[in-house]
């Protein structure tokens, strides 16, 4: 039986150092602040929206939501941006993805300064994460696979990491991320050949393809860590979600996995708010330095 990689117990160290600092800050006059615009109502959005304000909630953080109008159009929503962007009392700005049908995702995220952009949405910030020249916040989601992995310590000096998937909000930038750690990273893709055989290779096997339980017991080996970064509608449970790894074969065979629900998405919202903290207290010590 492999140990099982709790996102829950990751998700609360990180929120207690949040309040910590949150409180800290309060103290100095500065009030952390998130800004959620959202276009529309879709349930996906809604969803995330909630669970982001309750845990802004629990580490001290204000949390604005501006929701727009789906017809509110590009301009209407780049002034809403570009407020936020100067509104000195917003530390970290999300813009909720996909936009509805004849809106430019990139032109808008684009107005997102690097400092306030806590979910590397600006391909500037991406191209930071990218370089390693400068400063910028990872994608919560690939932050999320760190701090799991740093929390349970799992060696990644001189280790083959293996990613299925190169979206740029998991798989491009959690490669970078690894490297960084000098892991030896392998990114797999849809056309991949032989995929089971490129993940039993690996010390780490890291799912991010988007395809409820499709890692079986033949994508591992004994002694991996198997991060299951997946969401998917559950096929065998209808109204529950699933990973993309089959739990019931994989636990069997590899040393520690993280669970679908319980994993990787339970520390996703926690990593936000460490970002917005880190943003603010940027912001407060660079007002402090100007005065
Ligand atoms: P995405 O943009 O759809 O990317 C999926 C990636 O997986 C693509 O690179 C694709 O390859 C690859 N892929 C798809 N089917 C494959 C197959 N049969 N074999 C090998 N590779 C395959 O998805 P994403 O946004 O990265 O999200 C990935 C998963 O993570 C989803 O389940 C999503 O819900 C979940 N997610 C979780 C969190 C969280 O907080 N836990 C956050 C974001 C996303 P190609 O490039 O060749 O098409």
């Amino acid at each position: 039986m492999a140990i099982v990689l709790s996102g829950k117990a990751v998700a609360d160290k990180i929120k207690q150092d949040c309040q910590q600092q949150a409180a800290q800050l309060r103290k100095q006059g500065s009030i952390p602040r998130l800004q959620i615009i959202r276009v529309g109502e879709r349930t996906d959005d809604v969803y995330y929206q909630k669970s982001l304000e309750k845990a802004c909630a629990a580490t001290n953080i204000d949390c604005t939501v501006t929701v727009l109008d789906e017809q509110i159009g590009q301009q209407g929503l780049e002034q809403q941006l570009s407020q936020a962007a100067q509104d000195p009392a917003v530390h970290g700005i999300l813009l909720f993805s996909p936009l509805p049908k004849g809106y430019d995702l990139t032109a808008a995220v684009s107005l997102i300064p690097t400092a306030k952009d806590v979910d590397c949405l600006n391909p500037l910030s991406s191209g930071v994460i990218f370089t390693g020249c400068g400063e910028a916040y990872p994608p919560c989601t690939a932050a999320a696979v760190m701090e799991m992995l740093k929390y349970y310590d799992a060696q990644l000096s001189g280790r083959n990491v293996t990613i299925v998937g190169r979206s740029l909000v998991v798989g491009k930038p959690l490669s970078m991320l690894l490297l960084a750690q000098n892991a030896t990273v392998t990114i797999a893709h849809s056309y991949s050949e032989n995929l089971p055989a490129i993940c039993r290779r690996a010390d780490v096997v890291i799912a991010a393809a988007g395809r409820a339980k499709m890692f079986r017991g033949n994508y591992f080996t004994p002694g991996q860590v198997a991060i299951d970064v997946g969401i998917n509608d559950d096929p065998d449970n209808p109204g529950h979600i699933c990973g993309d790894i089959d739990y019931e074969t994989a636990e069997q065979i590899v040393a520690a996995i993280s669970p679908v629900p319980g994993g990787i998405g339970s520390i996703t919202s926690a990593i936000m708010c460490a970002h917005v903290i880190d943003a603010c207290a940027k912001s407060c010590a660079a007002a402090k330095k100007q005065a």
